[in-house]
């Protein structure tokens, strides 16, 4: 039986050269394996009360629309600069080469509810970084961080660590 791990492609010099990119389209694209991602993301949070699944841009939209039909919950996208067209609160963060910005609708979070965060890749953690301190000014909570990959040695699961958040990851 294949695992997760069997249906991720990485793809050589992508976007830049010498970055191995790893690819979840051919995960998304077959049904046993978004199956696996998805019941693996959802599995660790069956449990926890998680008022709404956050999703940030672009993949962590297609998961966590699916998490959050399987958690019944609402779904919110975190989306980089310019996408949102109601009032918003913004929030910069660090790339490798200069700084980006993430979105979010100000009306999208309540204060005191609780968040699941996610994306399908966790590296640096500047982005996940960025989705928390977005929902944290809209005064939700943070009820965890959940992720397909992980890659340890770009930092990004100590960062979170770091932040005392809970994060689940499905192959590193
Ligand atoms: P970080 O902010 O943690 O450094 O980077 C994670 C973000 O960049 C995620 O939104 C993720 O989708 C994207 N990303 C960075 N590298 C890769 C990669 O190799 N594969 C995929 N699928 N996404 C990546």
């Amino acid at each position: 039986m294949k695992t997760i791990r069997d249906y991720i492609r990485t793809i050589p010099d992508f976007p830049h050269e010498g970055i191995l990119f790893r690819d979840v389209t051919t995960l998304f694209a077959d049904a046993h394996g978004f199956r696996l991602a998805i019941d693996g993301m959802v599995r660790p949070w069956a449990e926890a009360r998680i008022d709404k699944v956050v999703g940030l841009e672009a993949r962590g939209f297609i998961l966590g629309g699916a998490i959050a039909h399987e958690l019944s919950t609402g779904f919110v996208p975190v989306r980089k600069q310019g996408k949102l067209p109601g009032p918003r609160l913004s929030q910069s963060y660090h790339l490798e080469y200069g700084e980006a910005v993430m979105e979010i609708h100000e009306d999208a979070i309540r204060p005191g509810e609780r968040i699941l965060i996610v994306d399908d890749l966790l590296a640096t953690g500047g982005t996940c970084h960025a989705g928390v301190q977005l929902v944290q000014r809209l005064g939700g909570q943070i009820a965890g961080c959940s992720f397909i990959i992980d890659l340890p040695d770009l930092g990004g699961h100590r960062l979170l660590d770091s932040l005392g958040l809970q994060v689940s990851v499905l192959c590193s």
